[in-house]
């Protein structure tokens, strides 16, 4: 028996993986164009890291995380989340001032698997660190937005909310705590555990709708310097024109953040109340991890859940050009010619196999080739014979205009 890969994994394979490539692409261009540099950090770390900086008390370290004792004794996590690792990668390097990173990879969180939450799964996300302005929230958000959008993704709508800063969320913390004490019998278990040790999370608990839809929210005790970035945020989206809605109940699960919080939701993905990604300013955490004091916002966008809210459509072609041995004696003569086009940034493959130039054709079809290139006789007078696999004729072209009939990739 073959084993399978472990419950709540995936494997991603060809042809449904050119989507991921898709996106993967659109991600790093995009990186690249807001002036994010590429960021690689272990994919586990000391389970110190993520209980100091994810939180005892949320969901993610408490049920969820993959931890074990390595050969050396040292407890390690594999990481649920990738925010912790960048800001402690920063620190580690002794950076000083505003650094802009952006990732992409696998996280893993031990969590029941179903459609589009799984164990192991894929994260591409952005921090930018060292910047206390709203512009910079403002950045992040719109960058999500535009990934969703350059990916086909519609009906997109940012949730936005504000859930203070620590000084303001003692007070209203209180507030919180007495309100959900006068509720308590009607509360499920996992709320009433969380009255003490996570409060806010109640907030966003599907269980305790009905009871939260009345409780004070966060958004509503904002001190003056929360409000005013809260302010910041709103117009800088509007200046850019993201449609975003105010989502009071909105926490975001993970202790470090403070003021903005958001979240993508997306009519086009099937499970419409899950997030498609979403983020936040974490002034906090460098401070949790032992750092001096940095403001930073970043944000994680969900890949898997992305790839299955992409508008299905016909694939493009998988390759420009199949060259197919129609003259065993011209197989040396037709690897160089597959050889000099892939230089050239083509993509093009061919068969290895010594079949039936049927057979090759059939196989140029599998693949999806925009074309083929018949290597034959007329390789003698310095041609070959070329043929769209969307129909239309053969004709026979000098070698040198393969390229060009091909046309730019
Ligand atoms: P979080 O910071 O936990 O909200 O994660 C950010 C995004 O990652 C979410 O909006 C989801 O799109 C995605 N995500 C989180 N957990 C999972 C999971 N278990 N499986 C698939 N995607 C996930």
């Amino acid at each position: 028996m073959i084993p399978n890969a472990p419950k709540g994994t995936d494997d991603v394979l060809p042809p449904e993986s050119e989507r991921w490539r898709r996106l993967l692409r659109t991600f790093d261009r995009m990186a690249e164009s807001y002036g994010y540099g590429l960021v690689m950090t272990p994919l586990f770390e000391a389970t110190e890291l993520f209980a100091r900086g994810v939180g005892e008390a949320t969901e993610v370290v408490e049920k969820q995380m993959y931890t074990f004792e390595d050969k050396g004794g040292r407890s390690v996590t594999l990481r649920p989340e990738a925010t912790a690792s960048v800001v402690r990668a920063y620190l580690q390097a002794g950076r000083q001032g505003v650094f802009k990173g952006a990732y992409s990879g696998p996280m893993f969180r031990y969590e029941q698997p179903q459609a589009g939450r799984r164990r192991q799964f894929f994260q591409v996300g952005i921090e930018y660190l060292a910047e206390p302005s709203p512009e910079a929230d403002v950045e992040v958000i719109e960058f999500g937005y535009r990934l969703l959008e350059q990916l086909g993704i519609g009906d997109v709508v940012v949730l936005l909310n504000s859930i203070g800063d620590p000084g303001d969320r003692i007070a209203y913390r209180d507030l919180l705590v007495a309100y959900l004490r006068d509720r308590e019998a009607d509360l499920s278990d996992e709320a009433r555990r969380r009255i003490d040790s996570n409060p806010l999370r109640v907030l966003d608990s599907k269980a305790d709708a009905a009871i939260v839809a009345e409780a004070p929210v966060p958004i509503e005790h904002l001190g003056p310097e929360a409000a005013g970035h809260l302010a910041g945020v709103r117009q800088g989206l509007e200046r850019l024109d993201i449609p975003y809605e105010i989502a009071p109940r909105i926490v975001r699960g993970l202790d470090y953040y403070n003021r903005t919080v958001f979240e993508y939701l997306s009519r086009s993905y099937v499970a419409a109340q899950d997030a498609l990604g979403g983020g936040g300013r974490y002034d906090l955490l460098a401070e949790m991890l032992g750092g001096a004091p940095m403001p930073a916002v970043g944000l994680a966008m969900g890949v898997d859940r992305i790839i299955l809210a992409m508008p299905e459509e016909q694939e493009p072609a998988a390759l420009d050009a199949f060259v197919v041995v129609a003259d065993p004696n011209r197989r040396g003569a037709a690897l160089r010619l597959v050889s000099d086009l892939r230089r050239q940034g083509l993509r093009v493959d061919t068969d290895l196999g010594e079949r039936s130039v049927k057979a090759q054709f059939r196989v140029a079809g599998r693949r999806r080739a925009s074309a083929v290139v018949v290597v034959g006789e007329e390789w003698e007078d310095g041609e070959v014979t070329v043929r769209r696999m969307a129909g239309g004729e053969e004709e026979r072209i000098r070698i040198e205009e393969v390229p060009t009939w091909l046309g730019p990739r």
